[in-house]
């Protein structure tokens, strides 16, 4: 692990115009430094959006009860991603809400086909889970675990009714870490009452911990939730906050996620400029895909087509070196590295 002596100030995290120009140009020459031209591709299939938590910036909230609730068939979802996965696509993230139903029903079986089938690296994002799902996981094949801590400060994350309380979500990430996972987290930015100091504490709070990676998320307010009348974060802060976070942990990947573009209407493609170095296309299919409401069901969904598009655009190159693989010591899998030439 590589760690920068950069330590993020609070006014550079709301700096726009030129010196946010040339804070987010040190970012992705520090991304270029490591990771070349290539930038990750993964897909997600969102396979649940039941979920028992209550988080108040999430649509898919216990509490929301205009929603209608699904768990996604493994059969049809496995023949999707061994048959009709895009080229480019190295990895999957299996993501759901916190069900453990579906981690049983669903992601398991999922995840065993996939490894007999498919060279695909796999991460799952299912929220806080008992040991022994962990380990059935593991068993299964995943090697990456997605769990974001998403504010730093612990009065604004009980505020804000996300999972259990923050210690228990940062002690299951060191368990997490320390039983093999490799462990990306995530923050979000823009909440209401959130400013630079506590974005700061985030950032500061996410370089302490034993990841692989993080993602930042601009909020959004979601529909049918306690935060619906709010406004969306400052796309600014966001990037800045994404830039500082690359400066700090240049062996980090950083993704660029989808809600970008609803805080900027170039914010993905601003977001491969500051230091993300990971793009996912949703394959989830789109009868299921609409119910799948993390802030509202107007998503911002990045197809095959737009990701592609984006990372043309850029001048960059899908990473002929899956996300699995390059944790697992910058392995190829050759499957990929042709995979990828025919994509390119
Ligand atoms: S953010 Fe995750 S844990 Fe929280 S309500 Fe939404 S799906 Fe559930």
């Amino acid at each position: 692990m590589f760690r920068s002596r950069y330590v993020p100030s609070e006014p550079e995290l709301s700096l726009n115009g030129s010196v946010q120009a040339a804070l987010h140009e040190r970012a992705a020459v520090a991304t270029r430094e490591r990771f070349g031209r290539g930038i990750f591709v993964r897909a997600v299939v969102e396979v649940s959006n039941y979920c028992r938590e209550n988080c108040a910036y999430c649509g898919m909230r216990r509490d929301n009860r205009t929603l209608a609730r699904y768990r996604a068939n493994h059969e049809q979802l496995a023949g999707l991603l061994i048959h009709h996965r895009p080229e480019s696509v190295t990895d999957v993230n299996i993501q759901a809400g916190e069900d453990p139903v579906a981690v049983r029903d669903v992601v398991l079986p999922l995840i065993r086909t996939l490894r007999r089938e498919t060279p695909l690296g796999v991460s799952v994002c299912l929220g806080t889970l008992s040991q022994e799902l962990y380990t059935e996981l593991q068993a299964a094949g995943a090697t990456i675990y997605i769990m974001k801590f998403e504010i730093g400060d612990a009065a604004s994350y009980e505020k804000l009714e996300a999972p259990g309380t923050l210690a228990e979500r940062l002690r299951h990430i060191h368990s997490l870490a320390g039983s093999g996972w490799k462990v990306s987290s995530g923050l979000i930015v823009g909440l209401p009452g959130q400013g630079p100091a506590n974005l700061a504490a985030s950032l500061k709070l996410a370089g302490t911990l034993p990841l692989h990676g993080c993602s930042v998320s601009p909020f959004i307010p979601g529909e049918d939730t306690p935060l619906a009348g709010g406004a969306a974060a400052n796309a600014n802060w966001t990037l800045n906050c994404m830039a500082a976070l690359r400066l700090m942990r240049p062996d980090w990947v950083i993704p660029a996620v989808s809600a970008l573009n609803l805080a900027d209407r170039d914010g993905y493609r601003r977001g491969l400029r500051a230091g993300a170095n990971l793009v996912t296309m949703n394959l989830t299919p789109g009868d299921l895909r609409r119910d799948y409401v993390i802030y509202k069901r107007d998503r911002f969904i990045m197809t095959e087509e737009r990701v592609l598009s984006a990372i043309a655009s850029e001048g960059l190159t899908p990473s002929s070196r899956g996300l699995s693989a390059y944790y697992r010591n910058g392995v190829s899998h050759p499957a990929m590295a042709q995979a990828v030439s025919v994509a390119t």
